[in-house]
């Protein structure tokens, strides 16, 4: 089996700048996409705050381009799903969902976060059927009718704002009684005419209707302990995200879930690099995953260079020799 020099776990912005900065450093990477190419920007509707793009521009038209830009020099792309690893042996190796298996000498790993779930009945049972993590995906089939939003930032409001193209009224459920997210989207929501609010209430159950798909919610306020049922047709569920950081699990250090790296986005291993929401659990942002990805696949071009004349266990053992710098 040959042994690739760089192999790139994910395909959202932080993995794609990876291949984007390999590719131009003649290291011949391999970017392994996961399930959703472009992760979370894909199934964002408007990107704003890319700088660069004054007018905003959609989030799959963004992933299209960075594909593209990486794809130019020469980031080979496969679209698998890596469920394995074995960091222990170097060179290491990557298994997939598709049963390849591949040797590397480094790897960037870009696997991003998955929204969190609420874990309350009804919620997995009726995903599909009303219960939703994505407004640009799920809005058009809510024309004209209601729906609620649970979570307080920005993408509660942001996805709520976006929902209000399709729906007659958006309710967003918050557990507080102030929202978490930015100035600019809390002023766009309240001054839509389509959005109300519920504050400090939770949901304690999303409830089937008689067409076999969501039909209400159950309410719990949390300062009275009252509860209600709320009807609606929709339950969009916004409140945060969980790192998609199952396969690394015992081998690197991690914390809450999330890869702890060093400020130059090295892991516990030598050799092994992250970047992204999979090792930033506050930014999350387009662009500060963009300068990760270039910090990593920096790295891992001079990590590459000392192995061409050092074996690996010297550089380890050099590389461990420093303590890790938390960022
Ligand atoms: P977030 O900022 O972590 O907000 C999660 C929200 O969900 C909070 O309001 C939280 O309530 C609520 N929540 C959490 N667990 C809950 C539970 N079990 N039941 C009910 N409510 C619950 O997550 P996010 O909105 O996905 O944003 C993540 C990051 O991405 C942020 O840094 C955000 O700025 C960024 N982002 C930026 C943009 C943009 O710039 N346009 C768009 C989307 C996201 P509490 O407030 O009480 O904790």
């Amino acid at each position: 089996m040959s042994v690739e020099n760089v192999i790139i776990i994910g395909s959202g912005p932080s993995g794609f700048t990876a291949g984007l900065y390999t590719s131009r450093a003649q290291l011949n990477p391999l970017l392994l996409t996961g399930n959703e190419i472009g992760g979370q920007v894909a199934l964002t509707y408007e990107i704003e705050n890319y700088p660069g793009f004054p007018e905003g521009l959609p989030g799959p038209e963004l992933v299209e381009r960075f594909q593209q830009q990486a794809e130019r020099f020469g980031t080979r792309i496969e679209y698998d799903y890596v469920n394995e690893v074995d960091l222990t042996q170097h060179p290491f190796t990557v298994r997939t969902q598709r049963g390849a298996a591949y040797k590397t000498k480094s790897v960037i790993v870009s696997t991003g976060a998955a929204p969190r779930k609420l874990g309350i009945p009804g919620e997995e049972e009726l995903t599909g059927r009303g219960v939703s993590y994505c407004g640009t995906c799920d809005g058009f089939f809510f024309r004209e009718k209601e729906v609620v939003v649970v979570g307080g930032g920005d993408s509660a409001l942001e996805e709520g704002i976006f929902l209000t193209r399709f729906a007659a009224k958006v309710t967003i459920i918050h557990r507080r009684d102030e929202l978490r997210g930015s100035k600019i989207l809390q002023k766009r929501a309240f001054e839509n005419e389509k959005i109300d609010f519920i504050w400090d209430t939770v949901i304690s159950s999303i409830n089937e209707g008689e067409t076999g798909a969501v039909g209400s919610v159950t309410l719990e306020n949390v300062k009275t302990g009252e509860t209600s049922e709320f009807d609606t047709d929709g339950a969009f569920i916004f409140i945060g995200h969980v790192p998609n950081g199952w396969i690394f699990d015992g081998q690197l250090e991690m914390e809450d879930g999330y890869i702890v790296t060093d400020k130059n986005m090295h892991t516990s291993i030598p050799g092994v690099f992250a970047a992204g929401e999979i090792q930033d659990s506050r930014f999350r942002q387009v662009a500060s995953s963009v300068g990760q990805g270039t910090m990593a696949a920096m790295e891992a071009e001079k990590f590459l260079l000392e192995l061409e004349d050092t074996p690996y266990e010297v550089v380890k053992a050099e590389m461990l020799g420093h303590e890790l710098v938390l960022a």
